[in-house]
């Protein structure tokens, strides 16, 4: 999908963890953690304009989603005790920057499943996989994925909000 497409799927899953973290009173680590959803979400097509990588390749793969968990859990480990920003204590903080990071790739990885060229989950096994629901370029789905995570968002941060 394009950037549009999958930030809204970004937004979508970051939703319901949005809610979470604000009804239980950690504001700031719902905007540090929903500013870096955002920005791993775009982070595997970033093979486009790295030399020596082909599109949807490596960085389109389970070995890649783990990789970018560990690197996030790493950070968060080390950052967020940094920052003093605490996280809720039925996660680590290590846990808590692994599921970021993993769930955000696997985020990628499942809008980008719906188009005709496929993920290939299990790099560097060739196989790709593919639902071939419509084009990365359709206008209408990349729209329609960034409005039903506006969507969410805002109807989590309004519950939540709400809720307080
Ligand atoms: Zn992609």
């Amino acid at each position: 999908m394009y950037r549009t497409g999958h930030l809204g799927v970004a937004m979508a899953l970051f939703a319901p963890v949005a809610h979470w973290l604000v009804t239980a009173g950690y504001p700031g680590l719902a905007v540090l953690t929903g500013a870096a959803a955002l920005a791993l979400a775009v982070v595997p097509d970033l093979d486009l304009s790295v030399p020596g990588l082909s599109h949807r390749g490596v960085t389109h793969s389970l070995a890649f989603a783990l990789a970018a968990g560990a690197c996030c859990g790493a950070l968060a480990a080390r950052g967020l005790p940094a920052l003093g920003v605490a996280v809720p204590p039925a996660v680590s903080a290590f846990a808590f920057g692994f599921l970021l990071g993993f769930g955000s790739i696997l985020g990628h990885l499942a809008a980008d499943v719906i188009t005709p060229m496929g993920v290939p989950f299990l790099w560097p096994a060739s196989r790709r996989w593919s639902l071939g629901v419509t084009p990365s370029r359709d206008p209408v789905w990349n729209g329609g994925l960034f409005a039903l995570g506006t969507a969410s968002l805002g109807l989590s941060m309004g519950l939540a909000l709400g809720a307080v």
